[in-house]
């Protein structure tokens, strides 16, 4: 947690938003949003992620200006927000929907708030034309809204965000009604597009996937608090506890009794770990740092090495999941790519066994 002072200072750069102790409790129920504490740096990639209901809207919200909160402090690029409404914040804003005026053609409608600005027709142009360039649209610039596909209809809404140079996009699953491909390719898209235009971009999305793909940090959020906050390859590799392990993809986590020496007895069998045994209960490994081997091929000599079988052989085009049952009747979930440098794949039944390396091995909180 930071001192207020701390956030002030830090807060200087253009685009950077500080939140303390921001609550927001709707009438009759548990808070939406409890006692958030986070700093966003001026030009991050910023995504908010978790479940259905966890307040990441509402958050977002807040710092848009829509909603006021029942405690805690907003700055944007430095200054307080307490007392300045939505349309006089430096923030635009992307939602999932995305109404686009239909009377209006395509320039015309990501020109429109610049025109309610009083910014004059040159000038308009100008900018309406480089956005369009930008987000490769200008080919439909006299089309009218109902005229576009949803792929087309999306770029145009965040033409509109981008085209008044916001210093901070706060995007609420503006890609989640697109179909997978375009959804990729606008995922990347609008990630080369922020880092060019060094906007801050605060993207909200229950999709880890997404969350991964684009963002610089993400802040994991269960029940209106903070659960992690890290770059995307911190939280991803090294989860803090249980929810965010199972939010951030797949695992195998086992709780642990410490049997001293860098070893631990879980369900599956004792377990050699690098990480330092302190507070934390549960041993976890991510299924693509299994290793997998033949029955009559497994290494000697080494810790963590498990027999099993085979019960269900998953394969997803890229990689294959494997469900592998040990010996004892633990189930090991294991990821492996099917690449160039892949040497054979295991079919349901066949005998093999699993090896847990232990630098692999996190150690997390329940
Ligand atoms: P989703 O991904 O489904 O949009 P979310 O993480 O964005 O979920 P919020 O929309 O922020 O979650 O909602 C957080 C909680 O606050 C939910 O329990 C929701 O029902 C409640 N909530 C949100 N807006 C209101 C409101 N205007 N009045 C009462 N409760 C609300």
């Amino acid at each position: 947690m930071m001192p207020d002072a701390a956030i002030t200072t830090a807060t200087a750069a253009r685009g950077a938003i500080s939140l303390s102790g921001i609550t927001r409790i709707f009438a009759g129920s548990v808070p939406a949003v409890d006692g958030i504490d986070l700093h966003i740096e001026a030009g991050e990639f910023f995504t908010l992620l978790g479940p259905s209901g966890c307040g990441k809207t509402t958050l977002l919200r807040m710092i848009a200006g829509f909603e006021t909160p029942d405690a805690g402090r907003i700055l944007i690029s430095g200054k307080e927000m307490q007392d300045v409404p939505a349309h006089q914040r430096a923030v635009n804003t992307v939602f999932q929907s995305y109404a686009l005026f239909p009377h209006l053609n395509v320039a015309e409608n990501i020109g429109f708030g610049l025109k309610m600005r009083g910014v004059k027709g040159p000038e308009r142009a100008r900018r309406v034309d480089a956005i369009m360039e930008l987000l490769q649209i200008g080919a439909f610039a006299k089309r009218n809204a109902a005229q576009l596909s949803g792929g087309q209809r999306q770029r145009v809404a965040l033409a509109r965000a981008l085209v008044n140079e916001p210093e901070v996009v706060l995007l609420d699953e503006p890609l989640s009604a697109l179909d997978a491909k375009l959804r990729n390719e606008l995922q990347i898209e609008l990630l080369r597009m922020q880092k060019r235009l060094g906007m801050t971009f605060i993207f909200v999305t229950h999709d880890q996937h997404e969350a991964l793909v684009m963002s610089d940090r993400i802040a994991v959020m269960s029940k209106g608090k903070l659960q992690q906050v890290g770059p995307v390859l911190d939280v991803y590799e090294k989860p803090r506890n249980v929810f965010v392990a199972e939010f951030l993809g797949l695992s195998n986590i086992w709780p642990f009794e410490p049997l001293g020496g860098g070893t631990v007895q879980t369900k599956l069998g004792p377990l050699q770990i690098s990480a330092d045994i302190n507070t934390h209960r549960m041993a976890m490994i991510r299924p693509e740092k299994i290793w997998l081997y033949n029955d009559n091929n497994i290494p000697e000599g080494r810790p963590n090495i498990f027999r099993g079988v085979v019960k269900e052989a998953i394969y997803m085009g890229a990689s294959t999941q494997y469900r592998v049952e040990t010996g004892n009747g633990q189930v090991v979930l294991a990821l492996d790519t099917n690449n160039a440098a892949a040497e054979r794949s295991w079919r349901a039944g066949e005998a093999v066994a699993v090896e847990l390396k232990p630098d692999n091995i996190m150690l997390i909180e329940a």
